[in-house]
């Protein structure tokens, strides 16, 4: 592994939401690439966990452009429904990555699972792979999580995703309720960042 920091970088995402929160993560001094620059599609997640789809993701886009690339699987595990939709969090919301959809059945299975779920805390989590890749090489693959429960109604318009029913533990307000700084400084992937913070 190497113990120079890296100072150029690829974010391997095409999800607007993670590329803005993960830009805000790293150190300024970093040059900063995109998938867009590129026009690149995403490879297809084939991958069982979390850890394995990242490093699908940055290997793949660290091929395609020849940069190192910092690649992120995330989603949200729900343990009424065995922890979906985990690492298909992002198909839930359909081609289109529709969340309204996503959140609507999460809500339809929760009731199909439990007609009184209302009324209990939905234990969930947001978990975050991010891998570092350099062409076929891991560079680094961490992860991180953040507990919580899920909101009876969607709230609040700030992220994206799940981030309206989504209540981190010890807070009233939903991800999509607070300051995007705000939940910057306490998800998933900020923890995950912290883990990375040799190599950034
Ligand atoms: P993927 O990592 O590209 O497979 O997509 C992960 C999906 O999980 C996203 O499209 C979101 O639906 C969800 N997700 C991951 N992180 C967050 C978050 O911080 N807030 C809300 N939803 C998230």
């Amino acid at each position: 592994m190497p113990t120079q920091k890296i100072n150029k970088l690829l974010i391997g995402t095409n999800n607007i939401g993670k590329l803005r929160e993960i830009k805000s993560l790293l150190p300024k001094n970093i040059e900063i690439h995109s998938t867009s620059e590129f026009n690149l599609k995403s490879p297809i997640e084939s991958g069982k966990t979390f850890k394995e789809n990242s490093r699908i993701k940055s290997q793949y886009f660290s091929k395609k452009t020849g940069l190192i690339c910092l690649a992120d699987d995330s989603g949200l595990e729900i343990d009424l429904l065995e922890k979906n939709p985990g690492i298909y969090s992002a198909r839930w919301g359909g081609r289109h990555g529709d969340f309204n959809k996503a959140i609507k059945r999460v809500h339809k299975e929760l009731s199909k699972k439990d007609k009184n779920w209302k009324n209990k805390k939905i234990r969930a989590r947001f978990v975050c792979a991010l891998s570092i890749s350099y062409l076929d090489k891991k560079i680094a693959c961490v992860q991180s999580k953040i507990e919580g429960s899920i909101s009876v109604e969607p709230k609040g318009t700030n992220g994206f995703g799940y981030d309206p029913i989504f209540i981190p533990k010890g807070k009233r307000q939903t991800f999509g309720e607070m300051e995007p700084a705000k939940k910057y400084k306490m998800d998933h992937r900020y923890f995950a960042f912290k883990k990375l913070r040799k190599f950034l």
